[in-house]
């Protein structure tokens, strides 16, 4: 295990910004990161646990200890006739880990497709993409406490997800490293082809029989077409949630705004577009200073090659003030500022 210092994390962060951090360990291993946690007091200092840093702002050099959590392997880890379950090391990248399932005819995560960053992060904001969630399949994870470097087991239940959301957001926070996670595929798939554009690109490809394996191509050709790649233009995908509102409000603000983009969202919610928002403030295409609001996402925030994090995060902020000004809804970032 090599601690190094002033490691700069430009390349280790998909909005490309170029901050250092006082000290970077890759951990590779599960008792590494025991071994960290336990001989080196983590409790006590300040700590960056990173993934593929896809969901990440950093606003300033980082005068802390970074972990970078490179935890490999896949493996099987049970079945039945019906299901398999499937464990993957956290530093195991996730669109790899989601061909991994596919070549195998593992159904669930193909929806899931294309979506940066490591496996060991997707619980923490419950990811999700074409009408599936992160929480559809999981089983468990095991997570390390680093308090005491004692391995704990977490349910599906017990990591409390929701929209973007789960423990490790909330009571959980800074308390745990994710070591691996555990899925419950199907053998025998229930495809979902109803979100967004995957049955026109499904006709579009000619695809006359229907495999995960198609609706994994067909999301990744939409998403290859629709969302700035990192590596040409520095991002870290939707820069805010889609806000949640009440329906009293919601029909207020439809008389208002007939053109309203909302979806039904449970029980007297609705869940407005954040990027339909951000398009009528005038933001979608707007560049400011060397960072905006990407041309064809309004949603996504872009660095446009040599931005500060807290340029990125100037510009975030007049966006949430220009939105709540014209419609009263308050929006709120998605990607963690660090
Ligand atoms: C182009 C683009 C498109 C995207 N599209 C989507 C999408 O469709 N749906 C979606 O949900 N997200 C999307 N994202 C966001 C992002 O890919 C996900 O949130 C992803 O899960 C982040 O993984 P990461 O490894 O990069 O996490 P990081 O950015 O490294 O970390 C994110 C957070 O998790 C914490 N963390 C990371 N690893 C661990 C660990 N092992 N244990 C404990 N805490 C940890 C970090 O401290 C940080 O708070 C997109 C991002 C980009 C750049």
């Amino acid at each position: 295990m090599n601690i190094q210092q002033n490691i700069s994390l430009k390349q280790y962060n998909t909005f490309g910004i170029d901050v250092n951090a006082k000290e970077f360990v890759s951990v590779d291993t599960l008792e590494e990161l025991q071994i960290l946690c336990q001989a080196f007091n983590l409790n006590e200092r300040k700590l960056l646990i990173l993934g593929g840093g896809s969901n990440l702002l950093l606003t300033d050099h980082f005068n802390g200890m970074v972990i970078h959590v490179n935890l490999k392997g896949i493996q099987v880890m049970h079945e039945n006739d019906e299901h398999v379950w499937i464990k993957s090391m956290a530093g195991e990248v996730w669109h790899k880990f989601v061909l991994w399932c596919v070549e195998r005819n593992f159904a669930g995560l193909e929806n899931l497709s294309l979506i940066p960053g490591y496996v060991g992060a997707a619980p923490m904001q419950n990811i999700g993409a074409y009408g599936v969630e992160l929480k559809h399949t999981f089983d468990s994870l095991e997570a390390v406490e680093i308090a005491t470097g004692e391995i704990k087991k977490f349910t599906n239940d017990e990591c409390k997800f929701g929209y973007r959301e789960s423990i490790f957001k909330h009571e959980a926070k800074g308390k745990y490293i994710i070591a691996s996670v555990t899925f419950k595929l199907n053998k025998k798939p229930l495809f979902n082809t109803t979100y967004g554009a995957i049955q026109q690109t499904l006709e579009k490809m000619q695809v006359n029989e229907l495999s995960i394996k198609a609706i994994s191509d067909a999301v990744i050709a939409i998403r290859s077409s629709k969302l700035p790649d990192p590596k040409m233009l520095g991002n870290a995908g939707s820069f805010f949630k889609n806000p949640e509102i009440d329906v009293q409000q919601y029909e207020q603000l439809k008389a208002n705004f007939p053109e309203l983009v909302a979806y039904p969202a449970g029980k007297d919610k609705v869940k407005l577009a954040a990027g339909w928002l951000i398009e009528q403030c005038g933001w979608k295409g707007k560049v400011v200073g060397h960072t905006g609001s990407h041309k064809d996402q309004a949603l996504v925030l872009v660095n446009y090659g040599n931005a500060t994090g807290q340029e990125i995060l100037d510009l975030a902020q007049q966006i949430q003030i220009s939105v709540k000004e014209k419609f009263g809804v308050d929006i709120v970032p998605e990607v963690n500022v660090v």
